[in-house]
């Protein structure tokens, strides 16, 4: 009995050394997590600028939450901004010489998220033009050879299963790292009908394709009719199993999902939404909203993050982008390394920080919070998992493995015959 209860003991003095262990493992983060900024923590900063706003444009509340709105009144004049944001002479002068090159637009939602004093807030550099778009001479206009992998208008096809249509080229925001910058002209447009009905006859007369992403520009600045009836179409192609939506409005202008959106979404299941959550400063009660009418209508959403330089290069603020990711239901999907496009060289970091970050997350933190880190390889050939090594060597009957805390084991690698 005594020396039962003593190894009973051991084993929990064990567990509890153990545990102060790992506690330890984590106190680095619980330390930094402090300084990170996030959406909800801000929400009492973000009121003040959206009432600020709200006044320059002559708007009410009732505006503010009608995406139709949203996207009206969307900024893109400097002289605008620089009521809102407290921009020097300089910057002004800058970000009026980069428009002139590249297109700029933000919601009036997602200006309100910027930091009106500190021209480094990662909302601000992800949709306020920089001179460093003007200085990228690496940056190719395609470097993903969409061009190449279209075999009719608006499709890109990679894979064997799947595709993209490219539905639009409107967003509510303009990405400062969009890798399609190439399609967004000055003027928003739908595709046309026409070139609707190719796509969908193309997949019609693919039955290996079971997959179809709707994207853009963004897939939710379809109005209701349009997004009804291309998801429709897809529905009657029985070798269609699922369908996927990718937008930004989540982050960017989450007013755009209204009750109808739902009901159109809910009526064409399995219908799955990507979305693209750069920082935690993104995510606000209103994303929370968004989220929870998503996902009551059954849509499971993923977020697609993309490796920024000044903006989430940090194995801290990446965790925390997803563990507020999961606080209101969306789900991790991947990391991409950012591609050479020409004019974003000043966001692209070395791979190594990108596999710093996998390195960060994998053991520390749940399953559920981490994505799969992403390399799109040259000339469309695709994605392309990056990941710290864990298999050391492979042996006869062995093989020697690395653990998240860096253990170095053999394991068994036998088979039962
Ligand atoms: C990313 C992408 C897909 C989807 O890939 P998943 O890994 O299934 O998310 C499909 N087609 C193209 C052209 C893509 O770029």
């Amino acid at each position: 009995m005594t020396n039962q209860n003593s190894g009973m003991d051991d084993k929990r003095n064990l567990a509890e050394q153990r545990a102060v262990e790992l506690k330890s493992k984590i106190q680095p983060y619980l330390d930094a997590r402090e300084g990170i900024p996030t959406g909800m923590k801000l929400a009492d900063q973000y009121k003040i600028q959206k009432q600020k706003i709200l006044k320059l444009l002559g708007g009410t509340e009732e505006d503010w939450n009608d995406w139709h709105w949203q996207v009206k009144n969307r900024f893109g004049d400097v002289e605008q901004l620089s009521k809102i944001l407290n921009l020097s002479e300089e910057e002004k002068q800058q970000i009026a010489a980069v428009g002139e090159r590249f297109r700029w637009a933000a919601s009036p939602y997602y200006v309100s998220l910027m930091d009106p004093d500190d021209k480094d807030c990662p909302v601000r550099r992800q949709a306020i033009p920089s001179v460093h778009e003007l200085q990228d001479h690496m940056g190719k206009d395609d470097p993903m050879g969409e061009e190449f992998t279209s075999p009719v208008p608006s499709i890109t096809r990679r894979y064997p299963d799947r595709l993209i249509i490219k539905v639009t080229n409107q967003c509510a925001m303009y990405c400062r790292h969009c890798q399609r910058r190439r399609n967004i002209g000055e003027i928003d447009k739908g595709t046309p009908k026409e070139q609707l009905e190719g796509a969908l006859e193309y997949v019609r007369n693919h039955p290996e394709i079971r997959d179809v992403l709707l994207t853009g520009g963004d897939a939710f600045m379809l109005n209701e009719e349009v997004l009804d009836w291309l998801l429709g179409e897809l529905n009657k192609i029985e070798h269609v199993e699922v369908k996927r939506l990718g937008t930004r409005t989540l982050v960017t202008m989450p007013q755009r999902v209204t009750p109808e959106l739902c009901n159109i979404l809910e009526k064409h299941h399995p219908v799955y939404v990507n979305t693209h959550f750069n920082n935690p400063k993104e995510i606000t009660q209103e994303v929370a909203e968004a989220c929870d009418k998503l996902t009551k209508a059954g849509v499971p959403i993923g977020n697609q993050a993309v490796l920024l330089k000044g903006i989430n290069n940090d194995p801290h603020v990446m965790k925390k982008l997803n563990h507020e990711l999961l606080k209101v239901r969306i789900r991790p999907y991947y990391i991409f390394h950012a591609k050479p496009v020409t004019g974003t060289a000043h966001f692209i970091t070395r791979v190594e920080e990108g596999i710093a970050i996998m390195e960060a997350l994998r053991g520390q933190t749940s399953g559920l919070a981490i994505p799969t880190y992403i390399i799109n390889a040259p000339n469309g050939y695709g994605k392309t998992p990056m990941l710290p090594e864990y298999l050391i060597s492979s042996g006869k009957d062995y093989i020697t493995i690395r653990t998240w805390e860096g253990r170095v084991m053999q394991y068994p690698n036998l088979e039962n015959i």
